[in-house]
């Protein structure tokens, strides 16, 4: 066994690497294991809005929603690059929510916390603005316009994980927790490696539990079967179809059922539609959308859309599990979306258990995870508490509203690069695109393209800097080029990154 970390944290997820990140900048020691890739688990799965979570209104949820309100612009500010504003239109529809009802919620959304850069709330005439166009023509005449923002989830997570890392944490993936013994002074965790089974131990003073929906998985694996909290496992399925409309604002829709769901424009060619919220008792590394709710969700957006939408047109869907903290709700939908700790110390080291949190409230959640663990903390990791609300992300050094004139400089520097390229490099790496491209002078520099605009370059970076060592890792997860990647192309990636893999670490340098 080596050294004893401060630290170690049970998955790579976005709590469990965002804790990493803050801890580590902290100055304190970090170990954090991740049994397959990292943000394999719900953190790719979200709707990917950084929000205030308007809905959650309804259920009087105000220290969440305000959290998460002012959450929007710290998150912006730190990686203007993967987060940006976005507008939501809420077609008024007779019968459902009453227009007083709506009025006074984005009345609250508005003012609960924190905006100062994104445009407030105001109401459209659907009958003269181009959002009405697309609509049921005749059936929705009034709107509501409403400020939230997108965040590329699994990058959130790939980036917490890289400053972690520069900061001095180590971060292991494919290396799943098997168990962990406590003693009066420190834990002793034993983790197996995916690809050869190999055992690693590392010693640690404090052991937290970030395993999302195996978070009660994990309590028994340390040897705790019960935890005063337990998490309830809701499904939430979306699907993505061939882009519906021109413009680049987003929908909420209400449904009959009291549920909403987005429609939100996707990756350039494509329209995001979700999600469902169904509870679940499978294994979640299997889940996946049903034929149900990809047919829920055709209908409930046909209720809206003047074109109807039918199963036969979605062209990918993925579907996630959410580990809400279970507040004994009847309905999923109704289950608190805020977090609890659980701090238990009583049989000696430490034990943090992570249960329930939204990708929005991350950075809040890993704060409070150190508050709790205060007692067992350093004076000096104590005093640089907030850190993180301040620093940008690997990439994110630039102004909120400064992402044009980025890509403006970057297409100065790289001038062969497409228009197309040149922006989803910039909206990937950020400043950190420069770094990737290196001194390229010509397209051949960046090496074989495998589709799509993938180049050898871009993944030798994601596979050095981001942890990606399958091809899922690079066109699911650090980028959505699966969507416009075919299965050889993928594959030739895969064997690709499998020769690269095999050889000494220093080639990937
Ligand atoms: C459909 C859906 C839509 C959502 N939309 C939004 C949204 O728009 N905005 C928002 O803010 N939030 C949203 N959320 C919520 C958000 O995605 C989750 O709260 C968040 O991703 C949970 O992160 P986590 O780190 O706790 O869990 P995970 O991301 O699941 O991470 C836990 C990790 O632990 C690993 N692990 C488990 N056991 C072990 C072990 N023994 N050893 C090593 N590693 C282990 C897993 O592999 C996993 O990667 C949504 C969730 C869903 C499902």
């Amino acid at each position: 066994m080596e050294r004893q970390y401060d630290l170690a944290i049970i998955g790579g997820g976005i709590n469990g690497c965002g804790i990493a990140r803050d801890a580590a900048g902290r100055g304190l020691s970090v170990y954090l294991c991740e049994q397959n890739d990292l943000a394999s688990g719900t953190s790719s799965a979200a709707t990917k809005l950084i929000h205030g979570g308007l809905r959650y209104l309804e259920y009087y949820e105000f220290r969440l929603v305000r959290e998460a309100l002012m959450e929007r612009e710290i998150l912006w500010r730190i990686a203007p690059h993967i987060i940006w504003p976005l507008r939501f239109v809420l077609p008024y529809h007779a019968g459902l929510r009453p227009r007083w009802m709506l009025r006074l919620g984005l009345f609250l959304y508005d003012h609960l916390g924190g905006r100062k850069l994104l445009p407030p709330t105001r109401t459209l005439d659907l009958t003269a603005d181009p959002v009405g166009a697309p609509l049921k023509r005749g059936e929705f005449k009034l709107g509501f316009e409403y400020s939230d923002c997108w965040v590329e989830d699994a990058r959130l997570v790939a980036l917490n994980a890289r400053d972690a890392a520069d900061r001095g944490a180590r971060i292991v993936t494919r290396a799943r927790a098997v168990s962990a013994e406590r003693r009066a002074d420190g834990w002793t965790l034993t983790t197996e490696a995916k690809r050869d089974g190999a055992q690693e131990t590392v010693a640690a003073r404090i052991l937290v539990n970030a395993a999302g929906p195996w978070v009660g998985d994990v309590l028994k694996t340390v040897g705790r079967r019960h935890a005063a909290a337990s998490v309830r496992m809701v499904q939430g399925s979306h699907i993505v179809v061939s882009r519906i409309y021109d413009h680049d604002r987003c929908y909420i829709f209400q449904n009959a059922d009291n549920r909403i769901i987005f429609a939100i424009p996707y990756e350039r060619d494509f329209t995001l539609i979700g999600t469902t919220d169904r509870d679940y008792s499978g294994d979640p590394a299997a889940v996946e959308a049903s034929p149900e709710e990809i047919a829920y969700l055709c209908q409930a957006a046909s209720e809206y859309f003047a074109s109807p939408l039918a199963p036969a047109d979605v062209v990918w869907s993925y579907s996630g599990v959410r580990p809400l903290y279970d507040d004994g709700a009847s309905k999923a939908q109704a289950a608190t979306r805020d977090y609890v700790l659980e701090l238990d110390a009583a049989g000696g080291a430490p034990l943090l258990s992570i249960f329930g949190g939204k990708i929005t409230t991350y950075r809040r959640l890993a704060q409070h995870a150190l508050d709790k663990l205060d007692a067992y903390l350093p004076e000096a990791a104590r005093r640089k508490r907030g850190w993180t609300a301040t620093a940008p992300l690997p990439g994110g050094n630039f102004p909120a509203q400064g992402f044009e004139a980025l890509l403006a400089d970057l297409r100065g520097g790289y001038p062969w690069l497409s228009q197309e390229q040149a922006r989803r490099l910039a909206r990937a790496y950020g400043t950190q695109a420069r770094v990737l491209l290196g001194e390229a002078k010509a397209p051949a520099d960046l090496g074989r393209d495998f589709g799509a605009g993938l180049t050898e370059a871009e993944t030798l970076y994601l596979m050095r800097r981001e942890w990606a060592e399958e091809a899922a890792d690079v066109v699911w997860r650090r980028s959505k080029l699966g969507l416009r990647m075919n299965r050889d192309e993928i594959a030739a990636l895969d064997a690709f990154m499998t020769a690269r893999r095999a050889e000494p670490a220093a080639a990937l340098s």
